[in-house]
């Protein structure tokens, strides 16, 4: 490693960051940012204001703010196309002059494929770039799809083809596709291009890994003009920090702790995606029948319009005793890391699914929009670790816990996620297939 000297002090090389700023996008950069940081290199992370990461859990790392120029009813549309769109427009000058200000030798900037406005401004101070990918390589070849899919009048899509399969989209049906949330196709369509299209960047970095997503991830590499370094699962790798931006309340592992091996169902629906009033009355009710305990994250914005638990129902509420635990947020990597815990209902965002692959603990797939369904499908029927749950029912949540966590119905599934985490801890240790990769990125950075 090359070090240099600059006013006597030993400085290392500097690298910065560009988070996209959701919860799912900043923990992945924030941890890559870890790796790095162990690997010799001094990390900035350049952040929107909306969202910004917590600087205290990072004090090795410099943060810079970059004015995004959001305004109140930008974020509070919660119209991600919107606001990502409008934050790559806004914050190109910024970002630019706050590079140029840098005391110190910038020697790469690692960019959220969805702020490509960095790409704009390296491009223009002659600095390399790598992509760093959140979501899965078959959510971006399913996004792809979409386009063409638009063009041939398959979207929007009809009830009567939802369980149709996809052509050329194996093992993804009509209803698994990644539909974009905002109302305006055509913005969605041209983000995805701009997040997807290979500019001027040097290699993608990408949280995923070869033993769950081989196929997608050749057939991407066939078609990319760079090399695709799929280093995941990221905070497998990464020295264990919160990147968390709610609080986290820990009170829960205690109360895990007092569970027997296996015994709780953990149920969260990640930071964005919210229930409706009878959809929480139906899952606390599913929980409750199924007699098995669980911890339940319910964030104080996951019902709309209310006050966190006041919408559960007050016979619930009552009898909860010590059969279940609430929180607003959780720790959750030590929750699936937690022996207690025997199966996580989730809405399947790709952290949560690569979390709980790499501990071994079989889904209950709910998910809600966007690349979820991907990741739902490919967990249930691909990797075969987790149970579909059609739509919140209590009868429905009652059989999906009961499958996962005690049921001989859920055997082999248990068992399946058992061996994946094997796979998954194989390809992180040395001379593991991520092991490799990221030795190559470090590689990569070096050479510039
Ligand atoms: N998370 C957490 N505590 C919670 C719920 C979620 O720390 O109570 C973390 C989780 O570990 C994951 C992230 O929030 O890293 C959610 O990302 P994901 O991609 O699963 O879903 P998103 O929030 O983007 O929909």
């Amino acid at each position: 490693m090359r070090n240099e000297t600059w006013h006597g002090e030993r400085r290392r090389r500097r690298l910065v960051l560009v988070p996209c700023p959701y919860q799912g996008h900043i923990t992945p950069m924030l941890q890559l940012g870890t790796i790095l940081y162990s690997r010799g290199f001094s990390i900035t992370i350049s952040h929107a204001i909306f969202n910004s990461p917590v600087p205290k859990t990072h004090p090795h790392f410099r943060f810079v703010p970059i004015p995004d120029g959001l305004s109140e009813s930008d974020i509070s549309s919660g119209d991600i196309t919107h606001i990502l769109s409008t934050i790559n427009e806004n914050c190109k000058l910024s970002f630019l002059h706050l590079m140029e200000s840098q005391e110190d030798e910038i020697v790469c900037i690692i960019f959220d494929e969805h702020m490509y406005f960095a790409e704009a401004v390296a491009t223009k101070l002659k600095l390399p770039t790598i992509i760093l990918r959140t979501t899965s390589s078959a959510t971006f070849l399913a996004r792809f799809a979409l386009l063409g899919l638009k063009a041939e009048g398959y979207i929007p899509c009809q009830d009567s083809i939802s369980n149709d399969m996809v052509p050329k989209l194996h093992p993804l049906r009509f209803k698994d596709l990644p539909l974009p949330k905002s109302p305006d196709f055509k913005r969605a369509a041209q983000l995805v291009l701009d997040s997807y299209t290979i500019r001027n960047s040097s290699a993608v970095i990408w949280n995923t890994m070869d033993c769950l997503e081989q196929t997608c991830l050749m057939q991407i590499q066939q078609e990319c003009p760079v090399p695709i370094f799929p280093v995941g699962p990221i905070h497998k790798i990464a020295q264990p920090t919160s990147s968390s931006l709610l609080k986290e309340d820990s009170s829960c592992i205690a109360w895990l702790d007092k569970q027997s091996r296996n015994s709780v169902v953990y149920v969260s629906l990640g930071s964005i995606a919210s229930l409706g009033e009878k959809e929480i009355a139906e899952m606390a009710w599913g929980l409750a029948n199924s007699e098995q305990l669980f911890l339940w994250v319910v964030r104080s914005d996951s019902i709309p319009g209310s006050n966190w638990t006041e919408i559960l129902p007050k016979g619930f509420k009552d009898g909860l005793g010590e059969k279940g635990c609430i929180v607003k947020w959780a720790p959750q990597k030590e929750v699936l890391a937690h022996e207690a815990v025997g199966g996580f209902l989730s809405h399947c965002g790709w952290n949560s699914t690569l979390e709980s692959i790499s501990q071994g603990v079989p889904l209950i797939c709910k998910p809600c929009f966007g690349d979820q369904r991907v990741n739902a499908r490919y967990v249930c029927h691909e990797w075969k670790v987790g149970v579909e749950l059609e739509k919140i029912e209590r009868g429905e949540v009652e059989r999906a816990v009961r499958k996962v966590i005690v049921d001989d119905e859920g055997k082999e599934m248990r068992e399946r996620a058992r061996d994946l985490k094997e796979k998954v801890e194989v390809s992180t240790r040395k001379g593991g297939s991520s092991y490799n990769y990221l030795n190559e990125v470090v590689d990569l950075i070096m050479s510039f």
